[in-house]
């Protein structure tokens, strides 16, 4: 049998993209040039299926980055000339706030307790700030920032731009473009891609802030200054030698999923999440780290053990079933489980059998 990722990311890699992979190696786009034909149309077709998957409307642009770090660093330098607010959840929220910070800007942050997200009320976003930022699905925690804040967000500060960190939610979670102005996500978790490959889609009005910013003498980066970004990838071009590799291989699995059918995707996940809901409450020794059934994630569960958590996690590896440690000073006391749109309903079965099974 062949080892099992169910770690929350990198992750299983999406169950076609071996094939993929190979192909790509026989059709020598490892070896093609990033100026020819076939990388454009390999760009295009990214593009054109991410579009549809996620239904991202046309005027939004869909940019290559190398990671969801670089769209961090990215949109400070490009839509932040001063001050940013950030929503912190947990470890990778918060890394956001401390690029603005390293960047020179003046983060606000609004700091909630690991495992829990901050009601609407308590988003108390100042005049001088020019972007709020939040993150779908904190992978730290595995809390899930509800859609419907986002949206009374965007009413009730219709002036400020809205990021959104969507790492391990999307394609899954169903994002409202028109309620925000720019998303990132890196293609190692939901996505089940090799990492090292990024996708950052932004709106005009970012591009606008950029533009204005660059015109007021305000430095907006390099190589990867926003306005010849959008420039470039309107004729399937990138500054730099891009992960081709990727590229090809996400727009292959878009293509992929979309066959699939995002709903009947969304239905599996529903499924799976509920079976590993079900074992952890039936369980007496684990416990869903966040409480709120409401703010937990589908795609990243964060389960509180009464053992140490490595008697669990190397229990499962004995039988090639990898599941992830809890983040930073949680490793030892949690375990993380993704589910992904690549993790098979009889898989999830088989792991939710094995964690029923064990007792301490
Ligand atoms: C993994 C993750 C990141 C970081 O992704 P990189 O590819 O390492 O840049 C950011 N945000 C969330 C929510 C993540 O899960």
């Amino acid at each position: 049998m062949f080892e099992l990722f169910f770690t929350p990311g990198p992750s299983a890699l999406y169950f076609t993209a071996e094939e993929h992979i190979k192909t790509a190696l026989k059709k020598g786009v490892c070896s093609t040039s990033h100026r020819g034909q076939q990388f454009k149309d390999i760009y295009k077709e990214c593009q054109q299926n991410l579009r549809k998957l996620m239904d991202i409307p046309e005027d939004y642009h869909i940019l290559i980055t190398s990671s969801a770090n670089e769209a961090w660093e990215r949109i400070i330098e490009n839509c932040v000339e001063k001050e940013s607010y950030h929503v912190s959840m947990g470890a990778f929220s918060q890394r956001f706030a401390k690029i603005a910070t390293q960047l020179g800007r003046t983060a606000h942050e609004l700091v909630v307790e690991d495992g829990t997200v901050p009601n609407f009320d308590a988003i108390d976003v100042p005049e001088s700030a020019e972007i709020i930022t939040l993150c779908l699905n904190e992978s730290a925690c595995g809390t899930s920032f509800p859609l419907e804040t986002i949206n009374a967000l965007r009413e009730k500060y219709p002036n400020k731009l809205i990021a959104i960190d969507g790492v391990s939610g999307v394609p899954v979670v169903p994002i409202d473009f028109r309620n925000i102005d720019t998303l990132y996500f890196s293609v190692q978790k939901a996505f089940g891609l090799p990492a090292g490959l990024g996708i950052w889609i932004v709106n005009n009005r970012c591009l606008e802030k950029a533009e204005k910013m660059a015109a007021e003498g305000n430095t907006i980066g390099s190589y990867h200054r926003l306005p010849d970004m959008v420039e470039k990838a309107q004729v399937f071009q990138t500054a730099e030698t891009p992960n081709i590799l990727g590229i090809y291989t996400l727009a292959k699995v878009a293509s992929d999923m979309l066959e699939k059918g995002i709903l009947a995707i969304r239905r599996e996940i529903d499924y799976k999440s509920a079976i590993l809901n079900q074992v952890i409450e039936a369980h007496p020794q684990l416990h869903h780290f966040v409480e709120k059934e409401k703010y937990r994630s589908k795609t990243v569960k964060v389960i509180r053990c009464d053992f140490e958590s490595n008697l669990l996690i190397d229990h499962l590896k004995q039988k090639k079933i990898h599941v992830g440690t809890g983040y930073g000073g949680y490793k030892k006391e949690q375990i993380r489980i993704a589910n992904f749109p690549t993790h098979s309903k009889e898989q999830t079965e088989m792991l939710v059998d094995l964690i029923e099974a064990f007792k301490f």
